[in-house]
């Protein structure tokens, strides 16, 4: 949490750079991993302006550490927005994104095409806190306008939805939301900032699994909630978390006291205070290092991916191939508008045979990793209705694009050859064709 950011410089640059400068007591170049707890104050008043929240500094790590605060600096500038708090992972990221407003009670609508496990979340343990989810059909962003009641607070989607390669139509749903004074929050994680800025659409908040493309390289568990700075709460009273008084702070109105760094002040004094999911310093490292070849990275991710899904859309194994990269996907359209660089690495096919073909895929490919992950180097498979589809009904595994033939991949960064045979050795030990 930090209150300025570069300005003028590019991605690539940013990536590298945003947020880091070298360590003032040591000279260390690379920012130091700070394995601390707790932080000396320099005397009892600067203690009470620390608690006060009148003074920016260090207290405890469960609110804020000098490691992590590069990462949330850094993400910010990426996405372009004004301020960031770091999460032990995705799911804790969604739950900080939405806590400051949300009261038992209130509701928000969200795409019908998410990750499972978000699906889960919302349905499942966000009941639980009396925060209603309403899931509509996103392809038509007027659903959205349709399923708006007083109660709503927030729109919630995903930019390139997990897993069938869905995009959603950021303009228009950050237009309906805006309509009805409520943030649209959006799910960037696919998209990773070099492909997608939600924020350049209209969204008001971004939440990352850091997990995925961000750290890149599977080593660790991360989320961030990223706030525009852009997004008006004082504009209705539906917001009072962040407008009203904060009985935890004497009476603190964080919207009035910090202006557009209101939601990431809360994020840290009131959201990582009392909930407590903060990321572990070494997994802001760990994710500050990925990020410096976030760019070269996703080039290669989607430059294999298109290779990939061209070839498997002409594999006589293969019924379809949903890819926003091929001219065959609904999506293509929106592709090129919203993600000019690249449509991402991750998509799913669908293997004649249904579940018991998607099974043995899974099981006879030798460079591809079975397992449940998206965004490393490495490529990965998986078939969703026997894995992260699981808890789901048919009818939700359906509409999520998690069928019974559909298998999942995340194309990584090796020689796309390699990843070409593999998968063809698979298909043909799956039919047995050519065995
Ligand atoms: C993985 C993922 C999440 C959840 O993130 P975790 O870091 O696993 O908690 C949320 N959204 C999307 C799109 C994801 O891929």
């Amino acid at each position: 949490m930090t209150t300025d950011r570069p300005t003028g410089f590019g991605f690539e640059t940013r990536s590298v750079h945003a947020g880091a400068s070298p360590d003032p007591t040591t000279g260390a170049r690379n920012t130091p991993i700070f394995q601390t707890t707790s932080y000396v104050f320099n005397d009892v008043d600067h203690a009470a302006s620390l608690f006060n929240l009148q003074t920016f500094g260090y207290i405890y790590s469960r609110l804020t550490n000098p490691t992590t605060a590069v990462l949330e600096e850094r993400l910010a500038a990426l996405e372009g927005g004004r301020g960031a708090t770091c999460a032990a992972s995705g799911h804790a990221a969604q739950i900080l994104a939405f806590f400051p407003f949300m009261e038992p009670g209130d509701g928000f609508l969200s795409s019908r095409k998410l990750y499972g496990g978000s699906i889960t979340q919302f349905n499942h343990t966000f009941k639980k806190f009396g925060w209603n989810v309403t899931f509509v059909d996103s392809d038509d962003p007027e659903n959205f306008r349709k399923a708006m009641t007083p109660k709503v607070k927030a729109i919630f989607c995903e930019s390139l939805a997990n897993p069938g390669g869905v995009i959603t139509d950021l303009e228009a749903v950050a237009k309906i939301a805006h309509e009805h004074k409520v943030p649209l929050i959006v799910d960037n994680t696919m998209a990773s900032p070099y492909l997608c800025r939600p924020f350049e659409w209209g969204a008001a908040l971004i939440v990352h699994s850091t997990t995925k493309f961000l750290s890149g390289h599977g080593t660790s568990m991360g989320g961030a909630v990223i706030d525009s700075g852009a997004f008006d709460w004082a504009q209705s009273p539906k917001f009072a978390g962040l407008t009203e008084p904060s009985p935890a702070y004497h009476g603190l109105r964080f919207h009035e006291t910090f202006g557009d760094m209101a939601f990431t002040v809360h994020g840290h004094a009131i959201g990582l205070r009392d909930l407590g999911p903060t990321m572990a310093p070494m997994n802001a490292f760990l994710t500050l290092t990925g990020i410096e070849t976030l760019a070269l990275r996703m080039e290669r991710h989607c430059a294999n991916a298109q290779v990939v899904a061209e070839w498997l859309e002409k594999h006589p194994d293969v019924s379809w191939v949903s890819y926003a990269g091929l001219p065959s996907s609904p999506y293509h359209v929106l592709a090129k508008k919203y993600l000019p660089r690249g449509k991402g690495s991750v998509f799913t096919f669908g293997v004649k045979g249904g579940y018991e073909m998607g099974v043995k895929v899974v099981e006879t490919v030798e460079l591809f990793s079975h397992l449940a992950n998206i965004g490393d180097t490495r490529s990965l498979i998986i078939h969703p209705a026997s894995t992260t589809h699981r808890q789901l009904t048919d009818e939700q595994r359906t509409a999520a694009g998690a069928g019974p033939d559909v298998v999942r991949v995340s194309i990584g960064i090796e020689t796309v050859d390699d990843i070409i045979a593999d998968l063809d050795q698979a298909l043909r030990s799956a039919t047995r064709r050519n065995a």
